[in-house]
């Protein structure tokens, strides 16, 4: 739900971006109103990162520790800021920016999952985890190559990511992922 007094067309950047801040809780977020959703996560918040990498969200992983570049690739990318650091959160020029408040990363999932009412994932499990990028379709015949001889004899298909080569397929790993991801959405407390 939106505030029509915080959506004025003729509010300027600067005081559209503090009215932003100020009804945080009811402005429909910046990314989700042009598309798919994108993230950028500070150094504090690597599990979550590859979480939402794992239900298939665009998910850069900041490590260092000032806030300027964060903030820039966060407006460059049209990127949601996700940050433990109360300081940039309050930040004058900030771009959309999620305060996170829990040490733990699945309460950290479930936070951006209801602050940005995600649906469930159509795309979990095609984004490689370590780096990013989206996966590619990996042949058997190719995985033969790449992967221990009876993961390759009980699985079909597989994928590959075109930047680091990690190869995936459906193992237990991620049959275990597939039921976190199912308690998260179905809001049955503890996913873990
Ligand atoms: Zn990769």
């Amino acid at each position: 739900m939106r505030r029509e007094t915080a959506t004025g067309s003729d509010l300027s950047n600067k005081s559209r971006a503090a009215s932003l801040k100020e009804f945080s809780i009811e402005y429909p977020c910046e990314a989700l109103m042009k598309g798919e959703i994108k993230f950028v996560a500070d150094a504090m918040l690597g599990r979550l990162a590859k979480w939402l990498r794992v239900l298939g969200y665009d998910t850069l992983y900041y490590r260092g520790t000032e806030a300027e570049p964060l903030l820039s690739i966060a407006r460059r990318e049209e990127r949601v800021l996700l940050t433990r650091n109360t300081r940039i959160s309050t930040e004058e020029e900030a771009p959309d920016v999620l305060l996170i408040s829990d040490d733990h990363w699945d309460a950290q999932l479930r936070q951006v999952v209801e602050r940005f009412n995600l649906a469930e994932p159509r795309r979990a499990f095609t984004r490689c985890v370590n780096c990013n990028t989206a996966l590619w379709p990996l042949s058997r015949e190719q995985a033969k190559e790449r992967v221990p001889e009876h993961i390759y004899h009980v699985h079909l298909t597989f994928r590959v990511c075109p930047l680091c080569q990690r190869v995936y397929w459906q193992g237990s790993h991620q049959k275990r992922m597939q039921a976190m991801i199912q308690g998260l959405y179905s809001g049955n407390g503890d996913p873990s």
